[in-house]
């Protein structure tokens, strides 16, 4: 058989001599050809452009219980990942692709029982001696995933929402002091910090006291104030706002905060951002302005 494959390669290497002469323009009368065999025969790519890369809100997964990693790394790039609790069994992991078409990341035996209940395409198989961040790489690369510096936190880490509510760091600090997470007298600092900034008629226009503007969570979707129960600070869903998670000590350096408007889970931009950023640098679309120095 190896005879046999010679002369096959044979076979194809004349045939692409042929192939050539033909593109050259001689006057030779040939069988015809489809377009596509001409264009490959010359050595040309077939015309078809790759698939355009997709954002990473079009990707859902059910990471496996395994791979609690991996799923952390993609709802940090802004995949929408729920993750299976320790106790789910695998069928809860095949239910949610069904029901939410989700695809599912798991390892190891799972795989074939999976793939067998919801077919090929909406199971992926990772290696669970690879690191994390390497895992994220792959799927985002299997998937055709192309995330953004915006889309990094542009999901609450604890629940997987996208929404938020922006409260500015004068109204936290009236929230705070409201509920008693902040005494009048706590900071002398902050207390001079907080008269000048009154005084500014709009404190995002004073680049003084507003070092950068947040550059995370870009892609998220913005909920308005209105909904928040203004006495018991509870949203809408029933979480209230989790006031006590703020250090004091970070309103100086802190402009801006998000609240998830699902679990009321309180962010704002630390080095966790960079971290992500440089971490992922390879895969995240970059313009020059992101560059990590
Ligand atoms: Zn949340």
């Amino acid at each position: 058989s190896k005879e046999k494959k010679q002369k096959e390669k044979q076979g194809k290497m004349t045939k692409q001599a042929l192939g050539k002469e033909e593109c050259q323009g001689a006057q030779r009368v040939s069988p015809p050809r489809s377009d596509m065999e001409k264009g490959l025969l010359c050595g040309e790519m077939p015309s078809e452009d790759p698939p355009p890369a997709l954002p990473p809100q079009q990707l859902r997964v059910v990471c496996d219980n395994m791979l609690q990693g991996l799923g952390r790394y993609l709802r940090c790039l802004g995949v929408d990942v729920v993750m299976l609790e320790n106790t789910d069994d695998h069928r809860v992991a095949a239910k949610l692709a069904q029901v939410e078409g989700r695809v599912i990341l798991t390892c190891g035996q799972p795989y074939q029982t999976l793939r067998s209940q919801v077919g090929e395409g909406r199971c992926l198989s990772l290696d669970c001696s690879e690191k994390a961040k390497d895992q994220a790489v792959r799927v985002l690369r299997h998937f055709n995933i192309q995330p953004t510096p915006g889309d990094i936190f542009s999901r609450c880490q604890a629940c997987n929402s996208d929404q938020y509510v922006e409260i500015p760091r004068a109204d936290m600090i009236g929230l705070l002091k409201e509920k008693g997470y902040l005494q009048d007298s706590t900071d002398p600092t902050l207390e001079k910090f907080c008269q000048q900034e009154e005084q500014e008629p709009d404190d995002t226009l004073t680049p003084a006291l507003t070092p950068e503007p947040p550059r995370y969570a870009a892609q998220c979707r913005w909920a308005s104030l209105s909904g928040l129960d203004r006495n018991t600070l509870t949203f809408p869903g029933g979480s209230p706002m989790q006031l006590h998670t703020v250090p004091p000590t970070l309103l100086q350096r802190v402009p801006l905060f998000y609240v998830c408007t699902r679990c009321g889970k309180v962010f704002w931009e630390g080095s966790h951002f960079s971290r992500v950023l440089s971490l992922f640098q390879e895969v995240l679309h970059l313009t020059h302005e992101d560059k990590v120095p």
